[in-house]
């Protein structure tokens, strides 16, 4: 196995402790108001580096040593030119952990009007870039991409030709590739964009995928040999808009999307998934952003990033998954993600 990009430069895959492959570090509250708004003398990158820290305190005394930012362009915390993930170096000296930058664009809706602009062959160049000089002016290089995003039952061409540059950066760079699917929905139409561009699969993650509501579907997306990441553990209820909110949204009813996936289905689903020989293409993540806090009270409303490695990998265990199995899905698979080909 080759090297690991993390935001501090090289590190090897076995010194990477149990990983959590999908979060997003600099969104952890809807705005700095929650956390007492920026204290007189700091700016809000400090307040966003603190939080951050003592966030992610929990963590290494549950054997997690690395945690991976899949934040796109200009949403979840990652600023429209990616000069901020500049700040994920300070977080991971204070915090004593590795961090490893990804870079993607989003759902077209959310996209930067540059990315939108750009054309397939500009996209694919940028991603790598990223990869190889560093993200924006950060010089922090992309450890992975992702995660690269396609919308609700639909791939938009903006999407498409922001996921066919990820691909050719990835086989380009022997990056991985981490997707995000919105409710797993066209996860099986990404598999066919990555093999029309001859993908190296077993350095691609689906994500979300615990999020679709068939197991069958899951089921059949795993048998195609891509990873399959059950990477949103904790968010039980979800409440999201499809679309930036308009500047001038007239008054009345409009579109917002609620959810409810439970953990213990999720558990059930990984053991079943375990069970059926998969154990070796399944990831764990918690995708927690502080705007979904206040929705779940019990899961990492309480335990905030320890739920995972605290919590719900003891549902596991009760349902018959080995600590064993418990560490491929932690440790072995997100490395093998990480580690350039
Ligand atoms: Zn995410």
């Amino acid at each position: 196995m080759g090297v690991v990009h993390t935001v501090l430069g090289p590190v090897r895959p076995e010194h990477l402790g149990r990983i959590m492959h999908h979060e997003h570090l600099l969104s952890l509250t809807p705005g700095p108001w929650l956390a007492g708004g920026p204290r007189p003398g700091s700016s809000d990158e400090d307040e966003l580096v603190a939080l951050a820290v003592s966030a992610l305190r929990g963590l290494a005394a549950l054997g997690i040593g690395t945690v991976v930012d899949l934040s796109p362009y200009g949403v979840v915390g990652r600023d429209v030119d990616g000069n901020n993930v500049r700040l994920l170096r300070r977080i991971s000296r204070e915090a004593s952990l590795h961090i490893v930058a990804g870079t993607a664009v989003y759902l077209e809706a959310y996209s930067p009007r540059w990315a939108v602009m750009a054309d397939l062959n500009s996209m694919t160049e940028r991603f790598l870039r990223d990869a190889v000089d560093g993200i924006g002016a950060s010089g922090v290089r992309a450890g992975v991409f992702g995660e690269q995003a396609t919308s609700l039952d639909q791939i938009t061409a903006h999407e498409e030709k922001c996921l066919r540059a990820a691909i050719r950066a990835q086989r380009e760079s022997g990056l991985g590739l981490t997707t995000h699917t919105t409710h797993g929905s066209m996860a099986l139409e990404q598999v066919d964009i990555l093999r029309q561009e001859r993908a190296d699969l077993s350095q691609v993650v689906i994500g979300h995928m615990d999020t679709h509501p068939s197991l069958d579907y899951v089921r059949e997306v795993a048998r195609t040999g891509v990873s399959i990441a059950f990477d949103t553990i904790g968010k039980q209820n979800w409440d999201f808009f499809l679309e930036p909110e308009p500047a001038n949204r007239p008054d009345g009813e409009f579109v917002k999307l609620a959810y409810h996936q439970s953990d213990s289905t999720r558990a059930t689903r990984i053991a079943a998934l375990v069970q059926e020989g998969h154990v070796d293409q399944i990831l764990l993540a918690q995708d927690l952003t502080g705007a979904e806090v206040y929705l779940n009270p019990g899961t990492h409303g309480q335990s905030g990033y320890s739920y995972l490695g605290g919590t719900f990998t003891a549902m596991l265990l009760e349902r018959g998954v080995t600590e064993q199995q418990v560490d491929t899905m932690m440790r072995a698979n997100p490395a093998r993600l990480l580690a350039t080909a």
